[in-house]
């Protein structure tokens, strides 16, 4: 899969940032476009699964197969998990080109254009298949950070609307409804999919049409939000770094209605003067707050990764400065240093420590079925730390009966 070089100014991928925040796509301009080691490897990884996807659909021999994983496994950034994360994409689309009445048409890397519903718009889908009265698009993520899904996702619809006008040209009007997928192997076994019509479609492309016109003209306003940690200028924007420098704003947490007066100028007014706002703060206010304080903690460590670069590359950061952070000592010839103490007259008994390997490593070792069968009775998994995380997270909430009785049979 090869990631084109040039991306459109409204971007698929961006798109969850640019309908929000329309100012950002032009504003984004004035910075480098950087790679990252993340970005690379999700490069690599995506080239292992259009092969072995090539391969499973008969597009090309084992022999190619091999030949062109045997060259990417020379790429510094090789993972041997890149094998089995491509392995799990594979299957996935094998499996749904199973579940068509007929064989789909599969087709892979398919440039697309959206610029009916977005000024300048193309990407690539990493999958197409089309069966029946469906056309079925995939993509695949090997970012382990932020499972996607796949509901109401722009990114996708966008890629299905071009998906969609470059196929009408064989298929007409034979392709009725839309399905979308999501692979993200290395966060979940579950792919996330949307089907949507036709109609629902393009029904969406057009809402977004004058959204779209506006971020693409660079007269959009700025909004910031949870979607500026991809933006190139979420160090520099103003108007991200206003949400947080300003007290004035969080007043905006107090809970509208019934918290904040109209007419006060500052939250510290409010909580000075108004006898109606209490000085302790409501759950509800905490619960908000606690929001705010994350994207607060997400942009301070931005901006001090942008500091700490610009004053790598000889800039001034008035009041800040570089240094060497804490380092650990260590043997530059560990065997030798070793060898030294012992023919200084400690024994080896004192000098060596016996120790067993890790849980995970003996699983290694063993085999998951081995592993289980001969010591899984000697192995417990205790309740974790109680942690606080967002209402939408999938774990189960936290039960301290169950905690408390897991601790009694250890
Ligand atoms: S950092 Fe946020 S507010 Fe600023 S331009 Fe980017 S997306 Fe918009």
């Amino acid at each position: 899969m090869a990631t084109p070089t040039k991306h459109a100014l409204l971007s698929a991928s961006s798109s969850s940032r640019w309908l929000k925040c329309t100012a950002s796509p032009r504003f984004e301009e004035q910075f480098d476009e950087s790679t990252s080691q993340y970005a690379e490897e999700g490069r690599l990884a995506h080239e292992v699964c259009e092969q072995l996807a090539a391969y499973n659909f008969g597009s090309i021999t084992k022999r190619t197969y091999n030949t062109r994983i045997n060259k990417m496994k020379k790429d510094p950034l090789w993972q041997d998990e890149m094998i089995k994360t491509a392995e799990f994409y594979g299957q996935y689309l094998w499996e749904k080109s199973m579940s068509y009445k007929e064989k789909p048409y599969v087709t892979q890397e398919v440039q697309v254009d959206y610029s009916d519903y977005v000024p300048g718009g193309f990407g690539t889908c990493d999958c197409v298949m089309i069966g029946g009265d469906t056309l079925h698009i995939t993509d695949y993520k090997h970012g382990k950070g932020v499972e996607v899904s796949a509901e109401c996702n722009s990114q996708m619809r966008l890629y299905a609307l071009g998906a969609l006008k470059h196929y009408s040209i064989i298929y007409g009007d034979a392709i009725k409804k839309v399905a979308m997928a999501i692979v993200q192997p290395r966060i979940t076994e579950n792919v996330s999919e949307e089907t949507i019509t036709v109609e629902e479609l393009k029904a969406w492309g057009e809402s977004i049409k004058p959204t779209a016109q506006i971020a693409f003209a660079g007269t959009g306003e700025f909004q910031p939000g949870s979607w500026c940690r991809f933006c190139r200028g979420k160090a520099q924007c103003r108007a991200r770094s206003e949400n947080f420098t300003a007290l004035e704003d969080f007043k905006e947490a107090l809970i509208e209605g019934k918290m904040t007066p109209p007419d006060v100028e500052s939250y510290e007014q409010a909580v000075c003067l108004d006898a109606d706002v209490p000085p302790v703060l409501s759950d509800e206010e905490i619960a908000d707050l606690l929001i705010r304080g994350k994207d607060l903690m997400k942009w301070y460590e931005d901006i001090q990764a942008y500091a700490l670069e610009a004053l790598l590359a000889g800039k001034d950061i008035l009041g800040w400065k570089v240094v060497a952070g804490r380092s650990n000592r260590a043997f530059t010839d560990a065997d030798k240093a070793v060898a030294a103490v012992i023919a200084a007259g400690y024994d080896e008994a004192v000098v060596y420590e016996k120790k067993a390997k890790s849980l995970s490593e003996l699983e290694k070792l063993m085999g998951k079925k081995d592993f289980a069968e001969k010591i899984g009775t000697f192995i417990t998994k205790p309740v974790g730390k109680p942690t606080l995380v967002e209402q939408s997270d999938k774990r189960e909430p936290y039960n301290p009966a169950v905690a408390d009785f897991a601790g009694a049979t250890q």
